[in-house]
C-alpha cells in the first residue's frame, strides 16, 4: 500500500480469480468457461465491428438490448448491459445497499459479493448454509437488507425453486432481491418471468458460462424499469461505454443463435452426469449440481492433495481452503475428451495413494 491509498481501504481483500496459466499445457477445469468457442453468429457479428473501433460505441447497446428482449421476453427498458455481470452486480452494491440497508447472502457463495460490499463501503451479513449445503430461503425473509442469491448457486453448483425466489419476493415487498443466474441454462430455472410481477426483483445473467464469451466480458441485469434506471444512472456516472462495440455485437450475434447455446448446454450437461456417475463408482460424492461445474469429495483423498496432485498431472481444478470447503474441490465440466483426462488423472493420482 503507497502512503497515497485511501485509509477507507485499509482492510480490503480483493476478490482472487482463479489461475489462468499462460501455457496451454493444462486441462482447465478451474474457473466455469466453457470449453466450446463463442457461436459462429457472434464470431461473424464481431468481425463486423473490428474496423469501427475509432468510433465510441452506443452507449445504450440498442440492438443487442432489443435482441435480448426478444429472447428473454421483456422490454428493452428492463435490461441494462455490463462489462461482465460482475459489473451489473457492483451496480447493484452500489445502489440498493447503504448503512441502514446491508447486503445480505449465504456464507457460502460466490466470493466476489463480499468484496462488493466492502469496497462500496456497505455492510454485510453471511447466513450460513445447512449442513448439506443447502439454502433456506426463510432465512432471508427473516433478515432486513437488500438479498443476493445465486441460483444455481457456487461452489456448490445446487439450486432453489423460483417458487422459493417468489415466496421471499412477496414475504417483503419493500425488500431488494437480486438473484445471480450465472449458471441457470445449466438447468436451474429462471426468475426472469417474475420482473413483470414484482418491482423488488434485479436477475443478473452472464455471457461468459453458457455463452461461450468469458473473454468479452458481458453481462445483464434484468428488472422492473424503475430499478433498471437507477442502475442506468450508475452507469452513466461511471462508464457510459463500459460494454465496447465487439462485445455488443458478438452478444448480439449469440442471441441469434440459441440453438447454438441450447446443444452445448446440452452437451455439458450429458458430460456433468457422465462425470458425477464415474467420480461415484471411484468413492466420491458429489453435491447435485445445476451447473457447468461439480463439488466434489472423497475420504479416500484430502481436497487440496487432490487438487495438488490433479495440477502435477496438468489438470487445474478449484480447491478453497476454508471451512467446509476444504475436503472438496470445485470441477468445471469441460468436453468429454477433457472430462475423460480429468478422470484418468484422478484414478491414478487414487491408485498412487
Ligand atoms: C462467473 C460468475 C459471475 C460473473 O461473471 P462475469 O464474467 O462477470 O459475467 C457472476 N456470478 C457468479 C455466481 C459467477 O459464477
Amino acid at each position: 500500500m503507497s502512503r497515497f491509498f485511501s485509509p477507507k481501504f485499509e482492510t480490503l481483500t480483493p476478490y482472487t480469480p482463479g489461475e489462468q496459466p499462460k501455457s496451454g499445457a493444462f486441462v482447465k477445469l478451474n474457473t466455469n468457461e466453457s470449453p466450446f468457442p463463442p457461436s459462429p453468429k457472434a464470431l461473424e457479428e464481431g468481425r463486423k465491428e473490428l474496423e469501427r473501433l475509432n468510433l465510441y460505441p452506443d452507449p445504450e447497446c440498442t440492438a443487442l438490448k432489443q435482441k435480448a428482449a426478444d429472447v428473454f421476453g421483456v422490454n428493452a427498458d428492463e435490461i441494462i448491459a455490463g462489462n461482465g455481470s460482475d459489473e451489473i452486480l457492483n451496480f447493484a452494491f452500489m445502489a440498493f445497499c447503504d448503512k441502514n440497508t446491508p447486503a445480505v447472502f449465504a456464507d457460502i457463495t460466490y466470493g466476489f459479493y463480499k468484496v462488493f460490499a466492502e469496497v462500496n463501503g456497505v455492510p454485510y451479513r453471511e447466513i450460513p448454509l445447512g449442513e448439506d449445503f443447502s439454502l433456506d430461503p426463510s432465512d432471508y425473509a427473516k433478515t432486513k437488507g437488500t438479498v443476493f442469491i445465486a441460483n444455481p448457486n457456487a461452489p456448490t453448483g445446487m439450486a432453489i425453486p423460483v417458487q422459493a425466489i417468489e415466496d421471499l419476493l412477496k414475504s417483503d415487498p419493500d425488500r431488494m432481491v437480486v438473484v445471480d443466474e450465472a449458471y441457470v441454462d445449466f438447468g436451474g430455472e429462471s426468475c426472469i418471468p417474475l420482473i413483470k410481477k414484482y418491482d423488488n426483483l434485479l436477475v443478473c445473467m452472464t455471457f461468459s458460462k453458457s455463452r461461450s464469451m468469458a473473454g468479452a466480458r458481458l453481462g445483464f441485469g434484468i428488472g422492473n424499469r424503475d430499478i433498471i434506471r437507477d442502475l442506468q444512472t450508475l452507469r452513466y456516472s461511471n462508464n457510459p461505454y463500459n460494454v465496447n462495440r465487439v462485445t455488443a455485437a458478438m452478444g448480439y450475434g449469440v442471441l441469434s443463435d440459441e440453438d447454438y447455446t441450447k446443444r452445448n448446454c446440452d452437451e455439458i450437461i450429458g458430460n456433468r452426469e457422465y462425470t458425477v456417475r464415474e467420480l461415484k463408482r471411484m468413492g466420491f460424492q458429489t453435491l447435485d449440481s445445476k451447473a457447468n461445474f461439480l463439488f466434489t469429495k472423497s475420504e479416500r483423498i484430502g481436497g487440496e492433495t487432490l487438487y495438488e496432485e490433479a495440477k502435477k498431472r496438468g489438470v487445474l481444478i478449484r480447491h478453497f481452503r476454508t471451512g467446509r470447503l476444504r475436503e472438496y474441490n470445485r470441477v468445471s465440466i469441460g468436453s468429454r475428451e477433457q472430462m475423460d483426462v480429468f478422470l484418468k488423472t484422478v484414478r491414478e493420482i487414487l491408485e498412487g495413494q
